[in-house]
């Protein structure tokens, strides 16, 4: 059985009502879990929004044993602004769980998000990406690794510490379901300025795969042999502004300690600013921005990993 539950959150000034929308999937077999998956925390990550619509589009809801609570589009305002931020009261959504009654209307936010949402969840799925220009494809490694091995990237990321002890920001919804002990995945998957197919569709199988693994979906889960654990991803960020031009291997391949990333090209003049180097040995590629973009100094340009 399906629903959808039109959660009001206020009046805006604009006179409309502020809503998020969850679907409620109640599965054909009995028992199970409840399995959380929500998109678009941050507003320019909407491929998140994209698998899960074609998630439900496939979905064959007499095979769910359980119960699945799906947010598409966590921060609305974010969302069609396709904006990181919040432009109603310019904060970041995924810093202010589990937000606060009295607070910035996203910690009003994310405090709905907690007790419409997670509060109800056995395991929860958070899906995110590169945004509007880079690229990415790994997922984070928290307190379930079979479930973070079950998406089927190659790149996963055991970030140490865990989730709560600032090798990650705080704040996130994933800070909370890990304090409160609720299996846990975030994953990063596709965005820039790229059809989005080849990652949405990766992204149902790999939601699929997790679901098999939680009991949530049948059949056999597939293992996937060549998966790379990361200790350390660095953000290697442009020192100047203008156009960059990637030459880095794709996601998920090797890069060699000093080799080009990508270089830095002024519109204005069209000589070579910045050439972009990866410093990390033993290093893979996590981030890209996979076309030519104009990039800001300061803007993420490359994420590289280490084994
Ligand atoms: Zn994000």
């Amino acid at each position: 059985m399906r629903s959808i539950r039109r959660i009001a959150l206020a009046n805006m000034a604009s006179g409309a009502e502020a809503q998020l929308h969850l679907h409620e999937i109640t599965g054909g077999r009995g028992g199970g879990l409840t399995v959380g998956i929500s998109a678009a925390i941050h507003g320019d990550e909407g491929v998140g929004t994209l698998i899960l619509r074609e998630f439900l589009r496939t979905l064959d809801d007499a095979e769910v044993k359980g119960r699945l609570l799906l947010l598409p589009v966590a921060n609305p305002y974010a969302f069609e602004a396709k904006s990181r931020h919040n432009p109603i009261d310019d904060v970041n959504l995924n810093r202010v769980f589990p937000g606060a009654a009295g607070g910035w209307f996203s910690e009003r936010l994310a405090l709905a998000i907690v007790d419409h949402f997670l509060a109800k969840l056995d395991a929860v799925i958070d899906i995110h990406s590169g945004g509007a220009l880079p690229t990415v494809d790994y997922v984070y490694i928290f307190n379930d690794e079979p479930l973070s091995r079950a998406f089927g990237s190659k790149l996963l990321y055991r970030p140490r510490g865990g989730v709560s002890l600032g090798t990650i920001y705080g704040g996130t919804l994933t800070t909370v379901s890990v304090e409160r002990g609720i299996p846990s995945v975030i994953i990063e998957i596709g965005g820039g300025p790229i059809d989005q197919a080849p990652y949405v569709a990766r992204g149902v199988e790999g939601l699929r795969n997790m679901l098999r693994a939680l009991g949530v979906l049948p059949g056999r889960v597939v293992r996937r042999a060549d998966q790379i654990e990361l200790a350390r991803i660095d953000i290697i960020r442009p020192g100047q502004g203008g156009f960059l031009r990637s030459e880095a291997p794709p996601l998920g391949e090797p890069i060699a300690e000093g080799a080009v990333l990508g270089r830095v090209v002024s519109p204005y003049s069209f000589e070579e600013l910045e050439v972009i180097r990866n410093h990390l040995a033993n290093g893979w590629m996590v981030l890209a921005h996979l076309v030519e973009t104009l990039v800001q100094p300061g803007d993420y340009g490359y994420m590289v990993g280490q084994e």
